[in-house]
């Protein structure tokens, strides 16, 4: 079987989050996105039997060729950028997690409005304000915030956001809270937003202190990844 040791990392990881939950006192419930990319398919069946059924992918043409090989009920996240003109390829994908920018919204949009069924999407905030990094920034938020909400093709359910690597432990919780306080602001405005997706392999724990409810998780869970 691939990734023996998958089941005892997960029984860590599911620990690990019991325990950053309580600390936070948030007592939110925290969903974990098995992120499979570079991997194969057998990462997604790994993933599932061991009680997984959320994955996420970054690249939306390699998820679709793994989706090709699992006929399971999986539900794929798109966690990377997407571009505009791959939008009605979000067919196969349960949540997009990476809605970065107004001209993607636009598309998600109407391509949600054609089909008949809004694209349930996370608003990618960038909060540490890295130029390496996609998404809205906080600031520019209360704008958008009421562009989307006019968009009946696209349902927001929460905010997406990637804390900066090697950074001091404050800053990675002020960049979390950050993520937090627009997910507020998102709410307060209409939108059923409820998802705050941040953490990774290095930083979910304090992420979940800040109150995560998903977090995206590769590495910790299937080891490095090939390529
Ligand atoms: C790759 C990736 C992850 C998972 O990273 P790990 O450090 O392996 O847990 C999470 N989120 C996004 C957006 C990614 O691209």
């Amino acid at each position: 079987m691939p990734f023996p040791d998958l089941p005892d990392r997960l029984s860590d990881v599911r620990g690990r989050i019991a325990g950053a939950v309580a600390r936070g006192g948030h007592g939110q419930s925290v969903t974990i996105v098995a992120v499979t990319k570079t991997h194969g398919a057998d990462a997604v069946l790994a993933a599932w039997h061991a009680g997984l059924p959320d994955v996420g992918e970054n690249r939306v043409q390699e998820a679709l060729a793994k989706q090709v090989d699992v006929t399971l009920p999986v539900r794929w996240h798109l966690i990377g950028h997407l571009q505009r003109n791959k939008v009605r390829l979000l067919e196969s994908f349960a949540l997009v997690q990476s809605l970065d920018s107004e001209r993607l919204a636009g598309e998600i949009d109407a391509f949600g409005r054609a089909r008949g069924t809004p694209v349930d999407a996370l608003v990618q905030v960038n909060v540490s304000g890295e130029s390496t990094k996609g998404g809205y920034t906080p600031a520019s938020l209360a704008t958008t915030a009421e562009q989307l909400r006019v968009m009946t093709g696209v349902r927001i359910r929460g905010v997406m956001t990637m804390a900066p690597f090697d950074v001091p432990e404050r800053v990675l919780r002020a960049t979390f809270a950050g993520a937090r306080e627009t997910l507020t602001r998102l709410a307060e405005v209409g939108h059923p937003a409820t998802e705050l997706s941040m953490g990774m392999s290095n930083d979910y724990e304090i992420a979940i202190e800040e109150g995560a409810t998903i977090v995206r998780l590769g590495t910790v869970l299937f080891g490095a990844r090939p390529g």
